[in-house]
């Protein structure tokens, strides 16, 4: 298995399938973050971990992925786990029965009692005690550390079946499978696959803040975001309209760093927030429907990616999915009846 791009969802995906006995090959391990460029989406990453996610399918894999988090002590410590409660505001109640353990629906006044929250009467928050953020770097090279077998060079090129790397070696595979974030889109067609696969610019900064008492939060009924980040600092941000930025230097949008300010002012009223130094700038690829998924391109080629913004959350359930998708369809040149086992370990 030829899994190719050393973010998040690519050391998770090799781990799993390394775990189920499978030979994954890890491919551009040495270009952690962006080849070119500062920060691919997992160094950039602002981590919101949460079970509540709008999406059923989505909630499913971030219930599973934080309920593996909070399971094992060791992971969480290699993620540099912080738990702070999430809030999730939505516009109104999400409407049919919600399952997640361990979770709270706040009305609006409840939102404005408990955290100064100044939104539309309707708002409903969906409160988190257990949720938090990662360091989905830290988390990257956790998981690096316990690979067998990685390749520092990246990929020049993409086959159906193999792959050239930049130092002119071409590595075969029963499977090819495309984990190169944002970086994706672009290797595809230049190999010569369609794709619908998109690249999104994100972009959030730190700030100055004078209340301590937030926790991680999103806001759908103003798209603000964010996390505390130490005392008296939070990260914030809101969703950039920009897409198909070059994932490895995805220009800052001035115009967005300063609604932050203000949209946080009015939504968190004494929040006072003053950005301290110069946004961060990244980009993911974006899929549709959202979330990271394994995704059939054509014969052995595949791609685990299209995270949306979102994938920290759910990259440890959608990896241990996707390892038992790949490994569960009969690769071409594998003799009939040698299945392989189930995925049992956390990295
Ligand atoms: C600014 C920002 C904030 C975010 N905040 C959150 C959050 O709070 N909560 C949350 O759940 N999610 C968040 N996300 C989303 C989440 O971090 C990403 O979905 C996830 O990290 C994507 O991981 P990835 O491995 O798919 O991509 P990446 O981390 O981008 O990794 C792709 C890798 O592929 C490599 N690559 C590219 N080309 C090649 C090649 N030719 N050969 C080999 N390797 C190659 C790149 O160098 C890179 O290392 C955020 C994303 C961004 C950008």
């Amino acid at each position: 298995m030829l899994v190719v791009g050393a973010g998040l969802a690519g050391v998770l995906l090799a781990r799993r399938l390394q775990d189920a006995g499978a030979e994954a090959v890890l491919i551009g391990a040495g270009c952690r973050g962006a080849p070119v460029g500062p920060a691919d989406a997992t160094a950039a990453s602002g981590g919101l971990v949460r079970a509540f996610e709008p999406e059923p399918a989505a909630r499913a894999l971030a219930t599973a992925s934080l309920t593996e988090l909070l399971s094992d002590p060791a992971l969480a410590a290699s993620a540099g786990w912080h738990r702070t409660g999430s809030l999730y505001v939505l516009a109104a109640g999400p409407g049919g029965g919600l399952e997640i353990g361990g979770a709270d629906v706040l009305t609006g006044p409840e939102l404005r009692r408990r955290f100064g929250f100044d939104g539309p009467a309707s708002a409903v928050g969906i409160w988190e005690p257990r949720a938090g953020y990662i360091s989905p770097d830290l988390l990257r090279l956790a998981v690096l550390r316990g690979l067998a077998r990685t390749e520092a060079a990246p990929m020049a090129r993409l086959d159906d079946g193999a792959v050239v790397l930049r130092d002119g070696r071409r590595l075969t595979g029963d499977r090819v499978v495309v984990a190169a974030g944002a970086w994706t889109p672009a290797l595809l067609r230049a190999a010569g696959f369609a794709t619908d696969l998109r690249t999104k610019h994100i972009q959030y900064a730190y700030h100055a803040v004078t209340r301590d008492d937030l926790p991680s939060m999103v806001d759908e009924t103003s798209g603000l975001y964010g996390r505390p980040a130490g005392p008296g600092r939070m990260l914030l941000g809101l969703p950039s309209g920009r897409w198909d930025p070059d994932p490895a230097a995805p220009e800052a949008d001035a115009a967005l760093a300063e609604r932050v300010a203000t949209v946080a002012t009015l939504r968190l009223p004494g929040l006072d927030p003053r950005p301290i130094g110069p946004p961060v700038s990244a980009a993911d690829c974006y899929s549709e429907p959202a979330g990271l998924a394994l995704r059939a391109v054509a014969g052995s080629v595949h791609t685990f990616t299209g995270g949306s913004g979102g994938a920290a959350k759910t990259a440890l359930a959608a990896s241990r999915l996707a390892a038992s998708t790949l490994l569960d369809r009969p690769a071409p040149r594998r003799p009939t009846g040698s299945r392989a086992p189930d995925v049992p370990t956390t990295p």
